[in-house]
């Protein structure tokens, strides 16, 4: 999968990507992330990206020409996937929304800044996506939450595809409850089924707290949770429990 970020702080940018997982990724050549400075593309001897808003008001706009003019010198390579500009008025981003985008093989995020992109910037995107509803000082943050999130969907990047898909969301729910080494700290044991080694009882412990604190903490998703008979009885059994 390759990434082309579209910003005028590329310095943000560095080293973000070049450890643990995604440094691997790049290394194996399962992604590569290629940081695209628009300011190349500015206007005049200053490269100039941003302008007033006409009606006035605070804060600056970024102007149409230099950010287009990028994103059609990265079209000129041939198909490239969904450009997709980063805005706090765009779709929700969601773990749905993530699966999808990691089925192309290109994808273009445009980082906005200031008081966001000029409205007739906004023909070139193929979508916008928001990460929040709250306000970031640019795109730059949000990019590197699209380029992570979507980067672990692709076969090999996580070595193991089980903990992917047990992770919070990927199935509808929450993620179980994890423990580790030592079984008793600070007066807090680990759950006794864990210690016993018998994995039909573990999975079913664990598919049972995953409903529960889904249920407790993300009622919203739960409500569009379709549990069946055997969901509720793993939920009445850890009912209670801690
Ligand atoms: N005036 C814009 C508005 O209220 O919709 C906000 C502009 S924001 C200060 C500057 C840039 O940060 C945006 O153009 C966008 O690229 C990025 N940004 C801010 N919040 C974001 C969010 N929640 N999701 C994705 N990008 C965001």
């Amino acid at each position: 999968m390759i990434f082309d970020i579209i910003t005028i702080f590329p310095g943000l940018f560095e080293n973000v990507f070049n450890d643990s997982i995604l440094g691997s990724a790049q290394k194996s050549g399962l992604i590569n992330v290629q940081i695209r400075h628009f300011r190349d593309f500015g206007e005049g001897r200053h490269k100039t990206v941003d302008d007033s808003p006409f009606g006035g008001g605070p804060g600056m706009v970024l102007k149409p020409g230099p950010l287009v003019s990028c994103i059609r010198e990265i079209r000129k390579d041939g198909p490239i996937g969904p450009v997709i500009g980063l805005s706090p008025q765009g779709i929700p981003l969601r773990q749905t929304v993530v699966e999808e985008l990691s089925r192309f093989d290109r994808l273009v995020l445009v980082c906005g800044r200031y008081e966001g992109f000029d409205e007739r910037i906004l023909p070139e995107f193929d979508l916008e996506i928001s990460i929040g509803d709250y306000v970031l000082t640019g795109g730059e943050f949000a990019a590197m939450i699209l380029v992570d999130s979507i980067s672990r969907m692709i076969p090999g990047v996580v070595g193991k595809i089980d903990s992917v898909e047990q992770d919070s969301f990927f199935g509808g729910l929450l993620d179980y409850p994890h423990y580790t080494r030592p079984y008793e700290w600070e007066n807090q044991r680990v759950p006794q089924v864990l210690m016993e080694g018998n994995h039909e009882k573990i999975r079913k412990w664990r598919r049972g707290k995953a409903i529960l604190r889904t249920a407790i903490r993300r009622p919203d998703i739960f409500a569009k949770t379709s549990t069946s008979q055997i969901d509720r009885d793993l939920f009445q059994s850890v009912l209670g429990e801690d």
